[in-house]
């Protein structure tokens, strides 16, 4: 390859000022294109070059899905960050790939309206990260994943070709649904370059509420009930337990924290009052009051009340900071499988790794616990020890996945064999070879059957 060549030719396209060097653990060099044809002209020069390529978006994912050898080409989609056009009777709106989460959330609340998807790292993350790591977050209860968030989608092949799809039509039966396959493939078929995202109307006011139990099994009993008395008002459900609560409160407030701290579990619910906000309150309060398992509540009846519970479960950043070392986790299976599995994984933790210490949090309706397990990295082969501590017993609990909603990045290419069968991971590789033949695209994400996965752990 001749790198002169190619990067000259790069800063015709983009701009000597938009080639830029990449960020730590990534390509040492970024180019950042301003329109979806100029996406499609670099990645021409990339396919011709055979050069690998990662897209770059917010540089939030968890799981090192932009963590390249310094060889790539990086193609960030800083500038394609504009809210592009809005339909307000079908509530549809256009933005460029790498427009953040939060830009999303203001011009929907700026037009009396809501996006479905929301999450911890919304002050950075992309609509293009999101849409390709299928990202869930706080409220997948009600409003489901990115994916069904989702209308239309325009994307740039490896080879330069552009698909779009952004009509919005409610049927569109005609032949494959092409966007959906994109969606959750982490940068490895093709560049989103734009989105068409569908609005919904904002409620009237919400409410949350903080309750401390003894058990998870009374947590199961308050989400049923939740889930019965709340139905499509119930926003979202998520789980602390006591050991997350207490570091991350800690770390937070400098006054008491909402309850004190100490209980085993903590459950954090927000539910929507649709034409005012006493409806929340009153639904809260309905389906909590015959529960006998409930320990302690908190409620919350204002955005401010809201936002301090909801800095405390959204705050696993101050987990990242406590420890040398911290590995992250994001599992699924049935929420009552929960209480025997971290049973499992503490004691298979204080076994082998003493000073490994687990927090657990997250999203319990859904079935997703993330653990962040902090370690002073003393032990070389304290990251597989801990990898086989959370994974080998996963199999027990099935169905379970090594990977709920962060996708398998660099960091679990490893372990994809543990939830997909060699079938599953044999038909990635085909529809991947068939939409980017020349192996271009983020080839540092690669989908190993068990044998080499077992080898490479
Ligand atoms: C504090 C915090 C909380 C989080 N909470 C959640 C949560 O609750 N739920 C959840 O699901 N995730 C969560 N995440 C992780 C989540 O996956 C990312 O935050 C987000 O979806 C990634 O967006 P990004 O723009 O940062 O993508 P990046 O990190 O830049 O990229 C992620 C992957 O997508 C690819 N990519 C990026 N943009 C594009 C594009 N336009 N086209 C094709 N490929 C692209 C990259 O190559 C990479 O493989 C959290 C992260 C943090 C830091």
């Amino acid at each position: 390859m001749n790198t002169e060549i190619l990067l000259a030719s790069l800063r015709q396209v983009v701009g000597g000022s938009n080639v830029i060097a990449g960020p730590p653990d990534g390509p040492a060099l970024v180019v950042r294109p301003g329109t979806t044809e100029a996406v499609a002209e670099c990645l021409k020069l990339f396919h011709a070059q055979h050069a690998p390529v990662v897209t770059l978006g917010g540089l939030t994912g968890l799981v090192h899905g932009t963590h390249t050898p310094s060889h790539y080409f990086g193609i960030s989609t800083e500038r394609l960050n504009k809210i592009e056009s809005f339909d307000p009777s079908s509530r549809l709106l256009v933005v460029g790939a790498g427009t953040k989460l939060e830009a999303v959330h203001s011009f929907a609340a700026d037009h009396d309206l809501r996006y479905g998807v929301d999450l911890g790292a919304r002050g950075s993350c992309t609509i293009g990260g999101n849409i390709a790591t299928n990202a869930g977050g706080n409220s997948v209860i009600r409003f489901g994943m990115t994916r069904s968030n989702v209308v239309g989608l325009e994307v740039v092949l490896s080879d330069g070709s552009i698909l779009t799809d952004l009509r919005g039509l409610p049927k569109n039966n005609a032949g494959y649904d092409l966007n959906q396959i994109f969606i959750g493939s982490e940068g490895t078929l093709g560049i989103v370059t734009k989105a068409l995202l569908k609005l919904s109307r904002r409620p009237a006011g919400t409410a949350s509420v903080l309750v401390a139990l003894n058990h998870l099994n009374s947590a199961l009993v308050v989400m049923e009930a939740m889930e019965r008395a709340c139905g499509n008002s119930l926003l979202a459900l998520e789980i602390m337990w006591s050991r997350y609560f207490e570091k991350v409160s800690t770390a937070l407030s400098a006054e008491t924290p909402p309850l004190p701290r100490g209980h085993p579990i903590y459950l954090l619910a927000q539910v929507e009052g649709v034409d005012n906000g006493e409806q929340a309150v009153d639904s809260l309060i309905g389906a909590l009051e015959s529960i006998d398992d409930i320990v302690d509540t908190a409620l919350a009846t204002t955005p401010v009340q809201e936002s301090r519970l909801w800095s405390i479960r959204d705050g696993s950043d101050v987990i990242e900071r406590a420890h040398k070392h911290v590995l992250s986790f994001d599992v699924s299976m049935r929420p009552h499988d929960y209480a025997a599995y971290i049973a499992d994984v503490e004691a298979r933790l204080k076994a082998r790794v003493s000073n490994a210490i687990a927090y657990y949090f997250g999203h319990l309706a859904d079935g997703n616990i993330h653990f962040m397990i902090g370690h002073d990295g003393h032990s070389s082969d304290a990251r597989r020890v801990i990898e086989e501590c959370v994974y080998d017993p996963l199999a027990s609990y099935e169905p379970s996945s090594i990977s709920a909603e962060h996708g398998i990045g660099r960091e679990k290419a490893a372990h994809l064999w543990r939830s997909r069968s060699t079938a599953e991971i044999a038909a990635m590789n085909r529809i991947r070879a068939a939409l980017d033949p020349a192996g271009i695209l983020n080839q540092h994400i690669s989908y190993e059957p068990k044998s080499l996965g077992a080898r490479a752990s």
